[in-house]
């Protein structure tokens, strides 16, 4: 339920509307607009009398929010989230790029591309420390060590590190690193996810392979529900019958979620496309679809890669696609596609 207040709403009367909803064990987000404030209502919102609280002095209108999520619903939040990832954020009009390797390999590696990505614009390194593989036979990561690894190329170049948690008993490995990856695999691992709530690093939260928007966005409301409004999504293709590509991006994922919520959109052209030539392809159309910014697997070495090497783009590569995706963000910004309502 949202419950959308007056202009000046009395105090007396806010605070004890808020108390009495207390009392009935409604948890209440509040989101302060420019010409009106929105009452975010979570819980047992069935047993609450609309109209008793329509009637209200300060109140404007009481609507039912029909969606199961409701922290991460944009009607609970119009304004955009924008996350603070030490000097740089996520959300709000930026191009956030996030780069690196599929794993994290060596610290002359992680180092070396590091310095690369940041050189080309990227916002955030990325590497994976621990790796979901389908095969219990494939390099499993470098664990711990890498993240000590990636500390050090954060050291070196002052990019803030994303890696990605694999289950929640990891989770006091990562309380150096700046923003946790949740991978498609474990979209709907719920107790990580509660346990990601009740901590406050942001949280990337990738699509499930076979996900819809409103399980996705569910996985969210796991996070969110426990204290935790820093989640960023990240779209990295689904099972389709097509088998060319890795996966099938989603563009359509960004206007939608744009409309279902207030979180910021990230795509992965990288684990979609499976394929390094189509990633510089695929990239740009994600930027002109509205994305907040992107995460693009580049390594040094893509031949000898331990992981995801076929889609791994060179850092000469990557230099000429970040200088194109920030040059089509600067001109979508000024030749926004037409909306329909
Ligand atoms: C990754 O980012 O390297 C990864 C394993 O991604 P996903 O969870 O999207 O497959
Ligand atoms: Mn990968």
């Amino acid at each position: 339920m949202i419950v959308i207040l007056k202009n000046n709403p009395d105090k007396a009367q806010l605070t004890s509307l808020l108390s009495w909803l207390k009392e009935k064990n409604i948890d209440v987000h509040e989101s302060v607009g420019i010409s009106h404030t929105i009452l975010g209502l979570v819980g047992d919102t069935a047993s609450l009398d609309a109209n008793l609280i329509s009637a209200l002095d300060i109140v404007e209108d009481v609507k039912r929010v029909q969606e199961p999520y409701k922290h991460a619903n944009r009607k609970f939040h119009p304004k955009p989230t924008v996350i603070k990832v030490r000097d740089t954020q996520i959300g709000g009009g930026t191009l956030t790029l996030m780069a690196g390797p599929c794993s994290v390999e060596s610290e002359e590696q992680i180092v070396e591309i590091a310095k690369r990505v940041k050189a080309a614009g990227a916002n955030i390194l990325r590497g994976g420390a621990f790796k979901p593989r389908t095969s219990p036979y494939a390099f499993q990561g470098m664990g711990t060590n890498g993240i000590e690894l990636l500390k050090i190329a954060r050291e070196e170049t002052g990019l803030p590190i994303v890696t990605e948690i694999m289950d929640a008993e990891q989770l006091d490995y990562f309380k150096d690193v700046d923003i946790i990856q949740v991978g498609a695999r474990n979209m709907q691992n719920f107790n990580m996810l509660k346990k990601l709530g009740r901590q406050e690093k942001p949280v990337l939260l990738k699509r499930g392979l076979s996900a819809t928007y409103e399980e996705w966005l569910m996985s969210a409301e796991y996070i969110m529900s426990g204290g935790n409004h820093n989640v960023i999504l990240c779209e990295r293709g689904i099972r389709t019958f097509e088998t060319y590509t890795r996966n099938t991006l989603d563009l359509g994922a960004i206007p939608v979620l744009r409309r279902l919520t207030h979180l910021p959109i990230i795509i992965d052209p990288s684990h979609a496309a499976g394929k390094a030539w189509l990633v510089p392809q695929t990239a740009p159309a994600a930027v002109a679809a509205g994305a907040d910014g992107l995460i693009i697997e580049v390594h040094n070495n893509p031949a000898y890669a331990v992981c995801d090497g076929p889609q791994s783009i060179k850092p000469e590569v990557f230099d000429k696609l970040a200088a194109h995706l920030q040059a089509l963000h600067e001109f979508m910004k000024s030749h926004p596609a037409p909306e329909i309502n």
